[in-house]
């Protein structure tokens, strides 16, 4: 499999400031005793982009961020900033700004003081700091808070704090550490539009390590979904999580029903296959995109992945694939319906999401036989994952879950 990627081509969304610096890890490995932390990660960062690193604990973010700011050092390869090999630099060399989850603000100072801390370090003339330090503080929404004690600031105040004391020296980079990890949801998420804002504002390029999917997919111009230590898939939210490229991709950015197909026929576009349900049951044949990375090495056996909410039921378009089905289990959401579906030719527990508040949609009883259809662009080949597909068993999946809607008060 090829874990290079490029995206020289991408244009992030934010201002380009005139000093915005692209960001380069170029065949970057690590190792840690015998553990091989990362794997051969080769990652293009565009000046002025946001992007964010994703994946399950151990797969290797916080060693990425780590060797792109020099608290540790690559193997082999190299991490250049906007064109200069920085690979043996140390950290207070390469002109990076960084937020922690836990701030790491300095109690015994002020706001304002934590603010220019890194402009005082630098030397900067008193009057400097002080005009730049208020200017950081407009920025940030907190204009009177200068005098304030640490203590005195709330947790998403604190996190504001500490954007604007990295952001003061003007670094080429910004690394974000799971920087809103320590806040409550709420707050997250006013956060995450405030980080962004900023972020797109000054044209910083930034990279951030983040455990929340729909925080990346919400504040990033693109993702990194990484695996034991080795990127997977790098694009923008919407088209990694629209066309994963494999299972692990699939379910690791939401919700995935996910189907073992036998191949039976190509044309250069589209595939035909057969469904091949849990215990012998006769499939059903689909004809489905053939995306460009299986054209030149097709299995037999493929699986394929639709999301749940790419399921209508009972609202059938011309063109789209139909079945019956009965509904198993239903649990509300609040902002959407969830409905556990036995579909012949399909297989058991089929998950279709439903918004909750269309007109159109007045919500189904369990028992009940519906149509359920889907685009058949809306079916995505998947590449084998790099298990084997006879390790993995089962045909059906729920991100995860062995069955999504039991333990969530189904009725
Ligand atoms: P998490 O989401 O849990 O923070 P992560 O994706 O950030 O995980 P890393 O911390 O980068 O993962 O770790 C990658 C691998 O390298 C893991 O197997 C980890 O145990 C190992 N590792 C990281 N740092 C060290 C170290 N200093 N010594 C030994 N092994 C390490």
């Amino acid at each position: 499999m090829d874990h290079l990627y490029r995206a020289t081509e991408h244009k992030p969304s934010g201002a380009l400031k005139a000093g915005s610096k692209s960001l380069v890890l170029e065949a970057v490995s690590k190792r840690f005793g015998n553990a091989r932390a990362l794997d051969t990660v080769t990652l293009h960062v565009e000046p002025g982009e946001l992007v964010s690193l994703l994946g399950p604990s151990g797969c290797g973010k916080t060693t990425t961020l780590r060797l792109i700011a020099g608290f540790d050092f690559p193997d082999t390869g190299t991490v250049h900033i906007g064109g200069t090999d920085v690979s043996a630099l140390p950290p207070n060399k390469r002109g990076l700004g960084m937020v922690f989850q836990n701030y790491s603000l300095f109690p015994h100072m002020t706001v304002g003081e934590n603010i220019g801390f890194g402009l005082r370090m630098a030397g900067a003339k008193k009057a400097d700091i002080a005009a730049a330090t208020k200017r950081m503080l407009d920025l940030i929404r907190l204009p009177e808070y200068g005098e304030r004690r640490i203590a005195q600031l709330s947790g998403g105040q604190q996190q504001r704090v500490a954007l604007a004391r990295a952001i003061i020296n003007d670094p080429s980079v910004l690394l974000l550490d799971e920087p809103l990890g320590a806040l409550d949801k709420n707050l997250r998420e006013g956060m995450q539009f405030e980080i962004r804002r900023l972020q797109q504002n000054l044209g910083i390029t930034s990279v951030m390590v983040t455990h929340d999917q729909e925080e990346a997919m919400t504040m990033s111009d693109r993702v990194v979904v990484m695996n034991h230590g080795r990127v997977v898939q790098v694009g923008a939210p919407r088209d990694v999580y629209d066309r994963p490229r494999n299972r692990f991709v699939a379910e690791f950015l939401g919700a995935a029903n996910i189907f073992a197909c036998r191949v039976n026929a190509r044309s250069a576009q589209a595939i035909t296959v057969t469904t091949q349900p849990a215990g012998g049951e006769p499939g059903v044949e689909l004809t489905l995109p053939l995306p460009q990375s299986l054209q030149h090495d097709l299995p037999n056996i493929i699986e394929a992945a639709v999301r749940p909410e790419k399921i209508a039921l009972n609202a059938p378009k011309p063109g789209h694939r139909q079945f019956p089905g009965r509904i198993v289990q239903h649990v509300f959401r609040g902002s959407q319906h969830s409905y556990e579906l036995d579909v012949p030719g399909l297989g058991s527990g089929v998950l279709a999401y439903q918004q909750a508040f269309s007109t159109d949609h007045v919500g189904h009883a369990r028992g009940e036989a519906v149509t359920l259809s889907f685009a058949p662009h809306d079916m995505i080949a998947l590449e084998p994952d790099e298990v084997p597909l006879s390790a993995k068993g089962g045909h059906t999946t729920f991100a995860g879950h062995a069955s999504p809607l039991a333990s969530e008060g189904a009725r």
